[in-house]
């Protein structure tokens, strides 16, 4: 453990305020950060004090006007030393996230590698930021539209990917010319000190105004400050539904922009022409990897009455093989949940479902001992339960059945969140329905695999309560950029548009 955190130069008390390479006082409130899979302490995070706050924010605001100055693919080159810099750390910096969110180390490595991916994504990016011409109704005019800068962003992130959704946003709005103030949650502080040092280290040499900024927060009174500053043109927040709610409706009344990316409440369909060599491991993996902790987990498992009893059997078999232990240890499969709280949670969704009438299959149990284990549930349930409706963050998986796949569409989209959905068919027309306009009603729908996970090359985000953002590939940079209409008038007349006349 000392080994990983010496590597990244965190020590027992890190600072948690930074403006670009400057750390702010040494003194204030610790974030305490505890390892889920013991319970431990592993080291502290000093929290941001208000002043720093405003000083922080000051000193974003006048970076950005700097930093948008410099060109797009200037911009990218810092970028891509970022990415070089996670390359070379790419393995401590798994290994922390492992330690610190509970994630498998496969898993830990794999968010860095997220990371990798999308600071080669913004490089290209960099010089991609295209703008449209039109033709203008007016002679001798031409009319075109440009993106810039938007200032200061904020980001928000999550607990359960305490790494890659902060490079999905800095990364590509550092490209779109716009600086970044990061807000890390405080689950997970440690991984936010980590990625500031290797982002400075990388940068160091390049004489470049701040572009990103730390800051931290032990409970929520600096979060909805944040929210509310003025100086910061968009918020992107990715957490639950409940407090995106909040964010959004704060930022809306100051009219920032905001990006919401929130819960799930995944559902797989599991058709009469499925293969379940397929489906098999796909919903093990969706529901069981991260223990349960993904926006994209799956939650619900919609499955063709002729083939439910096969796949309840095929999932019970497989789960029963499900390694659960330290996240550390490469044979293991599952590891803790972030707190105890998640643990008392996903119990109480169990008792739930049996006192709605439904059966716990297997699983909901803790495990004996330190850190906070719990083994893997199925549950054989209705959609239409509260408890259905609700996303539990923990590794508990509805089976609930259908009997024609109009029915199977309508439970899927029966639900208040529209994150990710997948049917597994062999058959060509169910796929394509699936995915057509009267089908899943998600932000993202896949055949013949599972819900979790995400390639950066597509628009990542949902629909409803997932809450309509979009990030990481295909055109999420334009969220970064505000737009502009430019019309030039290259002739020695002024025609007016739609005909209209004004003689004086
Ligand atoms: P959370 O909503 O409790 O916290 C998210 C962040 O919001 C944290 O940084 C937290 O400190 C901050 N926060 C809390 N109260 C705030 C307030 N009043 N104002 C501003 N910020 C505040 O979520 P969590 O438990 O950390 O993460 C799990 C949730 O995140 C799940 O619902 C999951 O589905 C969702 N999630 C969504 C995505 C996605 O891309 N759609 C990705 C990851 C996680």
């Amino acid at each position: 453990m000392h080994a990983v955190l010496d590597r990244l130069g965190l020590g027992e008390r890190n600072p948690g305020t930074w403006i670009g390479a400057e750390a702010a006082a040494a003194d204030g409130t610790l974030i305490d950060s505890f390892n889920p899979a013991t319970g431990e302490r592993i080291a502290s995070v000093i929290a941001t004090a208000p002043e720093d706050y405003d000083r922080l924010v000051e000193a974003a605001a006048e970076a950005a006007r700097a930093w948008r100055r410099i060109p797009a693919p200037v911009r990218g080159e810092a970028v891509r030393r970022i990415g070089n810099a996670l390359r070379d750390d790419k393995d401590a910096l798994g290994s922390l996230v492992s330690l610190e969110m509970g994630k498998i180390k496969a898993e830990g490595d794999g968010e860095v590698q997220e990371m990798i991916d999308i600071a080669d994504f913004a490089v290209g990016q960099a010089r991609m930021l295209y703008g449209k011409t039109m033709h203008s109704e007016r002679p001798e005019h031409r009319m075109y539209e440009q993106w810039h800068p938007l200032g200061v962003v904020g980001t928000i992130s999550a607990f359960n990917f305490p790494v890659a959704v902060y490079a999905w946003n800095a990364f590509i709005a550092a490209v779109c010319g716009n600086v970044n103030i990061w807000k890390p949650s405080p689950k997970t502080p440690l991984c936010g000190v980590a990625v500031q040092t290797i982002v400075n280290r990388a940068l160091a040499d390049m004489d470049l105004p701040p572009v990103f900024f730390l800051i931290n927060d032990a409970g929520t009174e600096l979060a909805e400050r944040f929210v509310d500053d003025e100086r910061v043109a968009l918020i992107s927040f990715t957490g639950s539904s409940a407090v995106g709610r909040k964010v959004g409706e704060r930022v809306a009344a100051r009219m920032g922009k905001c990006l919401l990316e929130l819960g799930g409440n995944n559902a797989i369909v599991v058709d009469e022409y499925a293969n379940l060599d397929l489906a098999v491991p796909s919903i093990v993996f969706g529901s069981v990897g991260t223990a349960g902790q993904r926006c994209t987990t799956t939650r619900r498992v919609l499955v063709h009455e002729s083939r439910f009893a096969e796949l309840k059997d095929a999932l019970l078999r497989a789960y029963r093989q499900v390694r659960i232990g330290d996240p550390l240890d490469p044979n293991t499969l599952m590891g803790p949940l972030i707190d105890e709280a998640a643990v008392a949670r996903t119990e109480a969704a169990a008792a739930a479902v049996r006192s709605n009438g439904g059966e716990v299959l297997c699983g909901a149990e803790r495990v004996k001992g330190p850190g906070h284990f719990i083994t893997p549930a199925i549950a054989v349930a209705e959609n239409a339960w509260p408890i259905v409706q609700t996303e539990t963050f923990g590794p508990l998986l509805y089976l609930i059945s259908f009997s024609n796949l109009d029915e199977a569409i309508e439970l899927q989209n029966g639900v208040r969140q529209g994150l990710s959905s997948a049917i597994f068919t062999d058959n060509l027309q169910n796929a394509e329905y699936f995915l057509s306009h009267g089908g899943s009603d998600c932000g993202i729908a896949n055949v013949n695999i599972g819900t979790s996970g995400a390639e950066i090359g597509g628009a990542f985000g949902g629909e409803k309560e997932t809450g309509g953002g979009r990030e990481a590939g295909s055109d999420s940079w334009r969220a970064y950029m505000r737009r502009q209409t430019n019309t030039i008038n290259w002739g020695k007349e002024l025609p007016l548009a739609q005909g209209i006349r004004f003689d004086l």
